[in-house]
């Protein structure tokens, strides 16, 4: 029984096709990768999985934890269990980080805690993490870096324990810090909270530490490869080209 399952799915914006019958299963308790060139449609897909309106799905369903969200606002996604980092564009001068993670929380059911609580735990993750506490009483100003920003994600991962956690990696490199709160988030999310990972990444390093079940290759919209971790050596040495004539083949 799949944790997460999609079905034929294509997908639009603004009329022009992205995604072309993507088939995606990922089960409770798995790390799975999803790879492809630049454009395939990877950042997409894990919008569309978290509800972006910006996109039109004109095909196939999405199913998380034997419900059909294919229609579901964002939020109630969330609340479903389902999360998304993206290099949020947190930039509210004036207020501290604790607060915006404080937000995050807010009217989540089971998730109702006493203020005092709340620092513990927040001081607690920080510390699994090893950021400095002070962190957390940054203000989210504008001028996070990338590795910052990837910190606070990282947090909120966490802070929130979702049932699967879609991690979409940036291209643009993080620094080795940043690189090493991005496996420590992972590693305590997978330990602690028996977590379900989708990452998406070209960085095949911060795969190293991790057990990978299963990777999925996409190009231009298609899935045209799945396997074993294997894959990401295969893909290390061998590039995308080699995937280039299934994806025209499939059009
Ligand atoms: P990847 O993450 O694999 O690099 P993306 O999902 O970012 O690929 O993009 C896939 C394709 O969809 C690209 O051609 C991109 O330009 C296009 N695209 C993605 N989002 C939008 C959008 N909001 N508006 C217009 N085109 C978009
Ligand atoms: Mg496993
Ligand atoms: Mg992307």
């Amino acid at each position: 029984e799949s944790l997460l399952s999609i079905r034929g799915l294509s997908a639009a914006v603004e009329d022009k096709p992205i995604l072309r019958e993507v088939d995606l299963e990922v089960a409770q308790g798995e790390v799975h990768v999803l790879m492809g060139p630049n454009g395939a449609g990877k950042t997409t897909l894990g919008h569309i999985a978290m509800g972006d309106p910006a996109y039109e799905v004109t095909g196939g369903s999405i199913v998380f934890d034997g419900q059909d969200i294919t229609e579901l606002p964002t939020d109630k996604r969330s609340h479903a269990g389902l999360f998304l980092s993206f290099q949020a564009p947190v930039e509210i001068p004036g207020v501290p980080l604790s607060s915006f993670l404080r937000a995050t929380i807010e009217g989540r059911p089971g998730m109702e805690m006493k203020n005092k609580e709340f620092r513990r735990r927040i001081r607690q993750l920080a510390d699994e993490l090893s950021m400095d506490p002070s962190y957390l009483d940054r203000e989210l100003g504008v001028g996070f870096s990338g590795g910052e920003k990837k910190k606070v994600e990282m947090l909120q991962l966490l802070l929130l324990q979702p049932k699967l956690a879609i991690l979409d990696e940036t291209d643009s490199g993080l620094d080795v810090d940043a690189l090493s709160v991005v496996s420590k988030g992972m590693e305590s999310y997978r330990r602690n909270c028996d977590g379900t990972l989708l990452i998406i990444t070209h960085n095949t390093r911060i795969l190293e530490h991790l057990d990978v079940d299963r990777v999925h290759v996409m190009v231009r919209g298609k899935v045209v490869a799945e396997g074993d971790s294997s894959l990401i050596d295969d893909i290390d040495r061998n590039g995308f080209e080699q995937f280039g004539h299934i994806a025209e083949e499939a059009e």
